[in-house]
């Protein structure tokens, strides 16, 4: 088998390796499709800390099961599933408190352990999640991208009566107003790219705003009868970000703001900014819990994913990915790995 690794950052290879053995308690999954994240090219380039090389990249992993370990009995041969990408210790207080994602010892696998981009690969059962046949290969990629969205709308508290603003409209901005969207809130949508604007309206946004044309407050203030939105996602996540959401006019009182980013420049704002109005600013850091619901979903069609990954490249061409994470070609938003 072939099996895609990073030996330091900028350098990759495609090592033959033999087929690993699962373990009484493993799956071996057939890798057939694997998204492409903006984390990936961060791990390519070295810059996040809690990688080490060599690593196999890769953290949305869809597969077929090809053998089990014995005492398996979640998953069969032949069962088509998805992989999580968290790795937990069950024991922690955030294990046993609903919050695994932030596992004292948490593993993510594709940045800390290896990850998908390989035709095999094992798992402990409890990481492998079955889901419908139906689904396309193309599609099951992106369920744990749309994972997140779940998770950080759970986290935000968002309810059908909710007005949400979203800052950024990349892939992630994209998934969350789904997401908000699955709820039934109303979206406002915020970018300086009037293309992707348009985007975020063929996915479902209420109302969009050009913040490089527009005023943004006096726009939420029409659009809200000068209320301001319940809650706010920054999928944008640049530094300044987070003190543009909780400036006057973005959330009204008691709203929440949930930041999505891993920018690591001090932001600007007081305690009464946050008090004033008894702000909640929530983290929401990858997800848990949500892979079965999301792929129940899309099996009932409930996501727009027509447009969601915007490029596919075969396993066998991957050093296309690495040219684009090179030399990004700005058409390309998302990509998905599709196994020969
Ligand atoms: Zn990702
Ligand atoms: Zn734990």
């Amino acid at each position: 088998m072939k099996s895609c690794v990073i030996t330091s950052p900028f350098h990759y290879e495609i090592r033959e390796i033999p087929i690993p053995e699962p373990k009484d308690n493993e799956v071996l999954i057939q890798m057939k499709s694997a998204g492409v994240c903006g984390s990936d090219l961060h791990i390519y380039r070295g810059e996040n800390p809690c990688s080490t090389y060599p690593l196999v990249p890769g953290h949305e992993n869809a597969g077929i099961v090809a053998k089990t370990g014995k005492n398996v009995t979640n998953v069969k041969v032949g069962d088509h599933v998805v992989v999580d990408l968290i790795i937990t210790c069950g024991e922690c207080y955030q294990c046993t408190h609903g919050r695994e994602e932030v596992c004292e010892h948490v593993l993510v696998r594709g940045s800390g352990t290896d990850g998908g981009w390989r035709e095999y690969f094992t798992a402990p059962e409890d990481d492998v999640y079955k889901i419908e046949d139906s689904i396309p290969w193309k599609d099951a990629a992106l369920i744990e991208p749309i994972a997140i969205g779940a998770h950080c709308t759970k986290r935000g508290r968002i309810q059908p009566d909710d007005t949400v603003f979203i800052l950024g409209t990349g892939t992630i901005g994209t998934i969350i107003l789904q997401a908000c969207k699955v709820i039934g809130a109303k979206v406002v949508c915020c970018d300086i790219d009037d293309e992707s604007l348009k985007r975020a309206k063929s996915f479902g946004a209420d109302e969009t705003i050009n913040s490089k044309t527009e005023n943004i407050a006096e726009r939420i203030s029409q659009i809200t009868g000068g209320h301001g939105c319940t809650a706010a996602f920054d999928s944008a996540c640049f530094p300044g970000s987070l003190t543009l959401l909780l400036q006057p006019g973005i959330v009204c009182n008691a709203g929440r703001v949930i930041p999505m980013g891993f920018s690591d420049k001090p932001e600007s704002f007081s305690q009464a900014d946050i008090n004033k109005r008894e702000l909640d600013i929530i983290g929401s850091r990858m997800s848990a819990y949500q892979f079965q619901p999301v792929a129940k979903n899309m099996a009932e069609g409930k996501y727009q994913l027509e447009g969601l990954a915007t490029t596919f490249v075969k396993f066998s061409e991957i050093e296309k990915v690495f040219k684009n994470m090179e030399n990004p070609d700005p058409a390309v938003k998302k990509t998905v790995i599709l196994f020969d």
